[in-house]
């Protein structure tokens, strides 16, 4: 951590803060040059809160070099790391995943339908929500276990594997025997708790960024799972609330090479909520292969219009298909498959 003084600092201030430095169990190397004094803090910086020392008198601005997280790094495992499911799918690595399925299983045919679809246009991962978080509680919220069995079902016919998202502790348990892959959704990516029990699971965690998150944020909600010992999470961009309006939300495309450089975490481009469009979904899935996304995940239906929940952004499965012959001539541009 670096603290930078003010050119008019005085050697009275200087001293407080190398004592606040000293006292919060750093080793302070002090840098005086002709204008400006410069303080390096070295030692356990990770738990400080660098708003306290930015309020000391004197003090311009501090800065933190090394990042607060440490299994999420990039340095933690510099190769980076690639998420193996049982029947040898993998997310990381040279191939692009592809994750698709309605926004929320609704019944039987629908599901069957999707997943014949996702199989055949060479997807492998079965997504469908059984546990919806819908703003309104008046919205559909879902079947809850009887839907996720017959995903569950659906997938094992189809050898697909299924992603699904997790609203509660109390609901890990149950879900378990039908889920590959439990989704942490954007409201809930901040839900420690959660977060932290999901740590303890021995199955992979898809963890969405939040509306209001910053990339730090993820990364260290990330940490809450991996420090428990589940070190299967794979990160997803899924848009966050800007001003603009044209969309639902806005795709933080970058977010994709900044996560690469920062953490050894595959990462997933969601342009079906990222946009909240159907008409600007294949675009920003095309956007996302070609800024190095780990996988796609992408809402489908038969009868998108009529999706019980988020429809505006569901793809119908013939714009599916399409979007997946088109994804891989985008990932053969730089240089993958899919
Ligand atoms: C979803 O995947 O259907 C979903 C609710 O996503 P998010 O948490 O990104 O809104
Ligand atoms: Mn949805």
């Amino acid at each position: 951590m670096i603290v930078a003084m003010q050119e008019r600092a005085t050697e009275e201030q200087i001293d407080s803060v190398i004592d606040a430095l000293v006292e919060a169990g750093v080793n302070v190397h002090r840098t005086t040059g002709s204008t400006q004094t410069i303080l390096a803090a070295v030692g356990p910086t990770a738990g400080l809160d660098l708003t306290k020392f930015e309020l000391l008198s004197g003090v311009l601005y501090v800065h933190r070099i090394t990042a607060p997280y440490k299994l999420a790094g990039r340095a933690f495992r510099p190769e980076g790391t690639v998420v193996e499911f049982p029947n040898g799918a993998k997310i990381g690595g040279n191939q692009v995943a592809v994750i698709a399925g309605p926004c929320a299983i609704e019944n039987r045919d629908q599901i069957f339908t999707i997943a014949a679809c996702v199989k055949a246009a060479g997807a492998g991962f079965l997504r469908g929500g059984a546990f919806k978080p819908r703003s309104s509680p008046y919205a559909f919220q879902g079947l809850g276990i009887p839907g996720l069995k017959i995903m569950h079902e659906a997938a094992q016919a189809h050898d697909l594997l299924t992603v699904t998202e997790v609203m509660e502790i109390s609901q890990i348990e149950p879900m378990l025997p039908y889920t590959d892959c439990f989704q942490v959704g954007a409201r809930n990516m901040q839900n420690f708790n959660l977060l932290r029990e999901l740590g303890q699971v021995r199955k992979p965690v898809l963890l969405k960024r939040g509306i209001a998150a910053t990339i730090e944020e993820l990364l260290l909600s990330s940490e809450y799972i991996m420090s428990g010992g589940n070190y299967d999470v794979i990160l997803c961009e899924r848009g966050i609330r800007t001003y603009e309006t044209s969309t639902r939300n806005t795709m933080d495309i970058s977010a994709i090479p900044v996560v690469h450089k920062l953490s050894h975490l595959p990462i997933v481009g969601d342009p079906s909520h990222g946009t909240g469009r159907r008409d600007m979904v294949p675009a920003m899935a095309k956007a996302a292969v070609a800024a190095g996304a780990d996988a796609i995940l992408v809402e489908i239906h038969p009868n998108a219009d009529k999706a019980a929940s988020d429809a505006a952004q569901t793809l119908y499965l013939e714009q599916f298909e399409q979007l997946m012959r088109e994804l891989r001539v985008v990932a053969a541009a730089v240089g993958r498959t899919l």
